[in-house]
């Protein structure tokens, strides 16, 4: 099959969070598997070029229809550890990617908007004629739309899509304008319910719910979300929606790039170390200790990793904090806030707490220092306050980091309690889980690992074995989305 991507990001040269892993891991896995992959990006003036072999113009005069006129576009091409990439540059005062940073601008949905239109041009002008369009987020959702609506009539007819959901919380919720921009013109006919109207307010489109109605298969990246959005809160306004394309709807588990994160050979890593021997591991401790300035003791060392964001739970992240320092263990957090009430929170916590030598606070995106942490750490909280599917517990799994997690989403997926989990065997479990998301229902969990650290080293390190052994790389995924594009593909 020919599959072209047309996604937000794509790790390591695009990474704002699990996104950017996806796209680059999936395109990497179905390459593996003998099909034909192109990711379509915008191209940011902020991304890690470093990451880019060969970058060239293979696209000088990409003309993109836009608000009645037409904006100047040209597009180039590299190869991002392997994966073929075409970058769209916009040539408008708009300076639409030339913002330092991926996302956040007051004209966000302009700029997607803008990306998806560019891309299906692109597919258009230089005659590529995938199988399988495969698309992201909020900022592809006009993609089905348009390729419906408009592109099939200019011979892209056979293209079908496959637009995957990773988080509902952003939908891209927008007015009238972005319908005019793209050129789709017939403004009473999209706002209506069962097209691209927002369920709750009746003046705006919904780019999210345009993917849904539009695209041949949709889902989110695990099952048990897909339950949740659908008939829980965390559809955030779109239950109805899913509800009534069930049809053409599911959750399929993300996977981890084992290319990526191997702690057998990550050059990131102080030690490598594996199942044979996970020795290595207080090496990493002993490697961050020192380039973190924490205490050279040997005592449980527990990581957050992840944005700082309403979703990741950030008051139990600070409770679990504090509550890790109660039981003389360390701390590492390595996150960033946009919002900046948080923001200003966690840099109050780290000015307080920055000559404790048992805690360090990491504000920034440190994508190296992340593998040493994962391979440092004995312990990784998730307290989500929901979890699409969340990548971090898996990366602790991968790395003998044994997770701790809120029972939400995938993480309800991929971690089985240790005490409690009566679906899997006691030699299957892998982590501690709790349900509710106060300071005590935390305790409750990571309390529990701290126990079992302290009074039993041999049953802890034994679950961190259990762990590792688990296989949450692309195989499954992948394998079930190559089933999802021949399914629609002979629709
Ligand atoms: P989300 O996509 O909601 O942000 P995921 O758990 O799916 O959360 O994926 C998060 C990814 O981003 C992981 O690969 C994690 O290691 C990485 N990550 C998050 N914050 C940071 C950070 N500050 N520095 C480095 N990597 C980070």
């Amino acid at each position: 099959m020919y599959i072209v991507q047309i996604a937000s990001e794509c790790a390591p040269v695009i990474k704002a969070g699990g996104l950017g892993d996806v796209v680059y891991g999936l395109s990497r896995e179905l390459e593996l598997r003998g099909h034909t992959v192109e990711l379509i990006l915008p191209m940011y003036d902020c991304m890690r070029y470093d990451h880019i072999w060969g970058l060239h113009d293979a696209y000088r005069d990409l003309w993109v229809p836009w608000n009645g006129g037409s904006v100047h576009c040209s597009v180039f091409c590299g190869w991002v550890h392997g994966r073929l990439c075409f970058f769209i540059q916009p040539h408008s005062g708009d300076n639409f990617f030339n913002r330092g940073q991926y996302y956040g601008a007051l004209d966000d949905h302009m700029r997607f908007a803008f990306f998806s239109k560019a891309a299906l041009e692109f597919l258009l002008q230089s005659n590529k004629r995938p199988d399988i369009i495969h698309c992201h987020d909020w900022q592809t959702g006009l993609i089905p739309v348009m390729l419906y609506e408009m592109y099939q009539w200019h011979g892209m007819a056979k293209q079908r899509i496959c637009y995957t959901i990773h988080n509902f919380k952003h939908q891209g919720i927008a007015g009238a304008d972005i319908l005019w921009a793209t050129g789709l013109n017939n403004e009473p006919y999209y706002f209506s319910y069962d097209r691209l109207q927002d369920n709750f307010n009746p003046f705006a489109i919904n780019l999210m719910k345009g993917g849904i109605v539009y695209a041949n298969y949709v889902n989110t990246v695990s099952p048990h979300h897909a339950w949740e959005a659908r008939y829980g809160l965390f559809g955030y306004g779109l239950g109805h929606t899913l509800e009534v394309h069930h049809h053409k709807f599911g959750g399929i588990l993300n996977g981890l790039d084992y290319g990526v994160w191997n702690p057998e050979d990550d050059k990131y890593l102080a030690a490598p170390y594996s199942t044979d021997d996970i020795s290595g591991k207080s090496k990493n401790k002993k490697a961050l200790q020192e380039r973190l300035g924490l205490a050279a003791s040997d005592r449980p060392l527990v990581a957050f990793i992840g944005r700082l964001d309403g979703q990741k739970g950030v008051h139990l992240v600070h409770h679990a904090l504090y509550y890790s320092l109660a039981r003389s263990a360390q701390f590492v957090l390595l996150g960033t806030a946009t919002e900046p009430s948080i923001h200003a929170w966690f840099s109050h916590e780290k000015t307080q707490l920055d000559s404790n030598p048992n805690c360090h606070l990491e504000l920034s995106f440190n994508e190296e220092l992340a593998h040493l942490i994962y391979a440092a750490a004995d312990i990784i909280v998730v307290p989500s306050n929901y979890e699409p599917c969340g990548l971090t517990q898996m990366i602790g799994l991968r790395y003998g980091t044994v997770p701790v997690v809120r029972g939400v989403g995938g993480l309800i997926n991929t971690v089985f309690d240790y005490d409690y989990d009566e679906a899997h065997r006691p030699e299957e479990r892998n982590g501690f889980v709790f349900y509710e998301s106060d300071n005590y229902a935390l305790e409750s969990a990571l309390g529990r690992s701290f126990d079992l650290w302290y009074n039993a080293p041999e049953l802890f390190e034994q679950l961190q074995l259990q762990g590792m052994t688990y296989d949450y790389s692309w195989t499954i995924p992948g394998e079930q989305y190559v089933g999802a594009y021949e399914f629609i593909r002979h629709k």
